[in-house]
């Protein structure tokens, strides 16, 4: 795993840019470049295919800027915040949990600044970058604000996630939609947390995406998920806190027996989790290096009965990638309060709140996750490739004349026009033809076409394969129906 590596590979293929660059750069901040592009496009549509068409979900788009009331209601004015130390010689600032984690290994969620600034002194902990002494720690808010119109002074917040958007419009999207519970809000979008200290790429940023889903669910029916019975024996990985405490493993079990051993507080929590397990797994990321961990109850938001995150094994030790939360009916009720709006639902002539349950997923982890879990250095090769899944690959296919005379180039260029319509696909004819195998595996293309003096004869080409590097011959007529059946994996050509 040579995230070094990777990191140089995105950049030059044209995956990920560090944001202004030419200015010096923006801590934080990551631009996504024509590939990275492509690929989040599809990420997003897959997961779109995979957890919103599925169910009775329903997607928005809000603003990213909401007003102040809205994060007033929500708590994150009060309690979106992090523990900060700063190092009193070159002022770099450094997130207190993190220093004392990477110094001791306690988890020291839930500690007060006090106690915090305790631990740093009873363990020695100085500037990891020059050793100067620490400050006192306190308490930091994440949120980032803007002033909004020509007048000074009406601040407004840029939202720290996507959900804020989907509560604050819950009458508006009841009243157009007549949605029956349970229904789902998803949006797709970009959140922003003014983070003490971003770091390991495309981990922790100051802007990120997000995919998130409110699944609104009557209270009294939590067990009640409509399409539980098809993930329901979906075996997944569960850190329980029992197992955490006493630095234990992962324990392995089905998604209904996980609700009846009451591990997960619900079944919609259930089916959310075990669709995440395997829709990870589509992204090519293996299932040893997924697990839920059930958050500590320090850790776990006030407002939550239970939160699980999925985690992902990266080459720095497990991060959160997804965030489960089973908000219970917290946001309706705050928003209820803070809006004076009713916010309730009449079922059968009664009024109620509906529960809450949230994945969260993060576009940029998945992305890193997807390269780390994607890249092969290949000595037997002689260069280093990305094994992307044929549908999140940027770019499918690559066109390729055999050499750039004898009418191949126009032949190779007239099906590159065919395929373009339907597929990412990109026309090459510069240098030769191994070369161009070879920076087509670089950007992951999965399959290579090339129009060959055989073409000319009988219009076939050969079709090559990026994981086998082998090739057929396939009739042109036939290309976009083949083509399309191995990327939605309904068939293997090699
Ligand atoms: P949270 O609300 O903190 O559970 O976040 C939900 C998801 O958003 C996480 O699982 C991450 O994938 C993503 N996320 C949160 N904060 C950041 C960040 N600073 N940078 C990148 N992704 C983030």
């Amino acid at each position: 795993m040579n995230i070094g590596k990777i990191i140089t590979v995105a950049k030059r293929r044209g995956f990920i840019f560090p944001s202004s660059e030419i200015y010096g750069g923006l801590a934080g901040m990551y631009d996504f470049g024509p590939l990275g592009c492509l690929m989040k496009k599809k990420i997003e549509n897959f997961w779109r295919e995979f957890f919103v068409k599925t169910d009775n979900i329903y997607e928005v788009e809000t603003c990213t800027i909401m007003s102040k009331p809205v994060f007033v209601a929500s708590g994150h004015l009060k309690d979106f915040i992090d523990p900060l130390a700063q190092c009193k010689k070159c002022k770099s600032t450094f997130r207190a949990d993190d220093l004392i984690k990477e110094k001791t290994g306690k988890f020291v969620e839930g500690l007060n600044p006090e106690e915090l600034t305790e631990e740093i002194r009873k363990n020695d902990i100085k500037c990891p970058k020059c050793k100067g002494e620490l400050s006192e720690v306190r308490i930091f808010n994440l949120m980032l604000g803007t002033n909004v119109g020509p007048v000074e002074g009406n601040l407004a917040y840029l939202r720290p996630e996507t959900a804020a958007g989907i509560f604050v419009n819950f009458k508006n999207i009841l009243n157009a939609t007549r949605a029956k519970l349970p229904f789902g809000v998803a949006q797709v979008g970009i959140s922003y947390r003014n983070e003490i200290s971003p770091r390991h790429f495309l981990i922790r940023l100051r802007e990120f995406r997000q995919m998130e889903i409110e699944f609104f669910v009557h209270p009294e029916k939590l067990n009640e998920c409509p399409n539980f019975d098809r993930f329901a024996d979906i075996k997944i990985k569960i850190f329980t806190r029992e197992e955490q405490e006493r630095k234990g493993k992962p324990i392995e079990i089905t998604a209904e027996q996980a609700v009846k051993q009451k591990i997960l507080p619900n079944q919609f929590m259930a089916y959310f989790l075990a669709k995440e397990f395997l829709w990870y797994q589509k992204l090519g990321i293996p299932a040893k290096a997924l697990r839920f961990r059930q958050m500590t109850e320090a850790e776990t938001p006030h407002y939550s009965a239970g939160n699980f995150d999925m985690e992902i094994e990266f080459d720095f030790g497990w991060k959160e990638v997804v965030g489960n939360a089973y908000r219970t009916d917290f946001d309706l009720k705050s928003h209820m309060k803070h809006s004076r709006e009713d916010l309730s639902i009449t079922e059968n002539g009664k009024k109620v709140i509906p529960h809450v349950v949230e994945p969260s997923f993060g576009i940029d982890r998945t992305i890193y996750a997807i390269l780390l879990y994607s890249f092969f250095e290949d000595k037997k090769r002689g260069w280093d490739w990305f094994r992307f899944p044929p549908r999140i690959a940027p770019i499918t296919v690559a066109v390729y004349p055999l050499v750039s005379k004898d009418r191949l180039p126009e032949k190779a260029w007239e099906i590159y026009e065919m395929l373009k319509k339907d597929f990412d696909a990109i026309y090459d004819e510069t240098g030769s033809i191994g070369k161009r195998y070879a920076r087509s595996d670089e950007a992951g293309i999965p399959f290579a076409i090339t129009a060959d003096y055989q073409t000319l004869k009988d219009s076939t080409v050969t079709i090559r394969d990026r994981d086998s590097t082998e090739q057929k011959r396939i009739k042109i007529d036939d290309l976009t129906r083949i083509l399309t059946q191995l990327v939605n994996e309904e068939i293997k050509l090699f």
